[in-house]
């Protein structure tokens, strides 16, 4: 077992070292109190070559795994600038289409991807299913000569506004047409300028760059080019992106958590209440802190680990989901330490602090809420029987 990382790997961690000078937590806090995408960030990252990281050479990208995608994201948090779009788009969509999509798909989408003139978003949830999947009812009708027509509703769809395509999981044959539940899904690239989709902005109670967006589809047309795989067989893929999902946003987690965790730190060394003596000389609130510090760390080995599974074409959902779990939990705690370190200020626009707790309370419930990953982990790792 090695657990140093490569020269590259640890120079991509340590990218956000670096692009932070530039482009610091007040810079992306801007944009997020704005919800606007932060542009120069972003074309800063492109010219740097970092969006087609899990993308092969090949088609215009880095050449590596989700290893590295999570050890860039975690090394970006770590610095306050947690980016939602890197999963959705790099992550999910380039990913999935550099794993399975047909050669002229990866020509089409992955090159374009790479230097930011594609931007993808990612559509799985509806309305009325949430999060159980299996019972989404969007569906892309075959005309039997090649042809599919796209008919439902998306719901919490991030960035579908600067998207140029969507990733969306729907179904070509209905629930009850099918004998197996997971039968009858496929997967579509839908160019969002199509004639019938309509969408309108769900605003969100947090500052977040990104927006979150229903999407209406009202007979869009489709053809078998835009089909990534098999259709009919979507669901077979499926977890080859969502758990990149989980791992990725691990590393947003602990990147966020340790960034809160460093801020509390500065402050609680400087702060004196009692005595001349700073606040974290107090064991009341150096021990929150370390313990919050060592579940950051915990977490991120998970997260290490289900990374390395995935890239190695090993079963990743047992770690992946434990990690999006431990790392979950562990941002949430080190965030609501760091508040309560920093007093009444915490509270204050000022210092920024509160302003992170969303962004780490938000993965408690979404991609998959914690109930649900502790229900896989109860039923798939430990055997218990099926809850629900
Ligand atoms: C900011 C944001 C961005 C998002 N981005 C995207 C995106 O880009 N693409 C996309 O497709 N989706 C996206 N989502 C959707 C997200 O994945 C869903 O909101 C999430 O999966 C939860 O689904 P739901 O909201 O329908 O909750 P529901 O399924 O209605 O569940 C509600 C609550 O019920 C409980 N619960 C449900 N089932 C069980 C059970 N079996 N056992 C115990 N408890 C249970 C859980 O506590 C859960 O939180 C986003 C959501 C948000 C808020």
């Amino acid at each position: 077992m090695d657990f140093n990382l490569t020269q590259e790997q640890r120079m991509i961690y340590e990218y956000g070292d670096r692009i932070s000078k530039q482009f610091d937590h007040n810079y992306w806090r801007g944009y997020a109190e704005k919800n606007e995408r932060p542009v120069e960030l972003y074309q800063q990252i492109t010219d740097d070559g970092f969006l087609g990281i899990m993308v092969p050479e090949a088609y215009g990208g880095a050449g590596q795994g989700m290893t590295e995608m999570l050890l860039f994201m975690e090394g970006l948090a770590n610095n306050g600038i947690p980016l939602l779009n890197l999963v959705v788009g790099p992550t999910m969509t380039m990913g999935l289409l550099a794993k399975h999509a047909s050669e002229d798909m990866k020509r089409r989408f992955l090159p374009g991807g790479c230097t930011g003139e594609i931007k993808f978003c990612f559509a799985i949830t509806e309305p009325n299913a949430g999060s159980n999947s299996i019972e989404i009812t969007s569906i892309a009708k075959s005309d039997g000569k090649g042809g599919f027509k796209l008919n439902g509703q998306k719901v919490f769809i991030t960035d579908a506004n600067c998207a140029d395509y969507a990733m969306v999981v729907t179904r070509t044959t209905a629930r009850a047409d099918v004998k197996k539940k997971t039968d009858g899904f496929t997967i579509f690239m839908v160019d969002m300028k199509k004639k019938g989709i309509s969408k309108t902005l769900i605003p969100i109670a947090f500052p977040v760059p990104e927006t979150q967006w229903q999407v209406f589809f009202d007979d869009v047309e489709l053809t078998e080019a835009d089909v990534l795989g098999e259709v009919g067989k979507g669901f077979n893929i499926l977890f080859d992106t969502l758990n990149p999902e989980r791992i990725i946003l691990s590393g947003l987690c602990t990147g966020v958590g340790r960034f809160a965790l460093k801020r509390a730190v500065d402050y609680a060394n400087d702060r004196k209440v009692f005595n001349n003596t700073p606040i974290g000389a107090y064991q009341g609130v150096q021990h929150p802190l370390a313990m919050a510090r060592s579940e950051i760390e915990m977490a991120s080995l998970m997260a290490l680990k289900a990374a390395w599974a995935f890239d190695q074409g090993l079963p990743a959902g047992e770690f992946a989901n434990m990690a999006k779990y431990a790392a979950a939990e562990a941002g949430i705690h080190a965030v609501d330490s760091a508040i309560q370190c920093f007093g009444g200020n915490g509270f204050t626009k000022e210092y920024g602090i509160y302003d992170l707790y969303g962004l780490v309370r938000l993965l408690r419930t979404a991609p998959l809420n914690r109930e649900m990953v502790l229900n896989h982990i109860a039923e798939h790792v430990m055997g218990l029987p099926r809850s629900y």
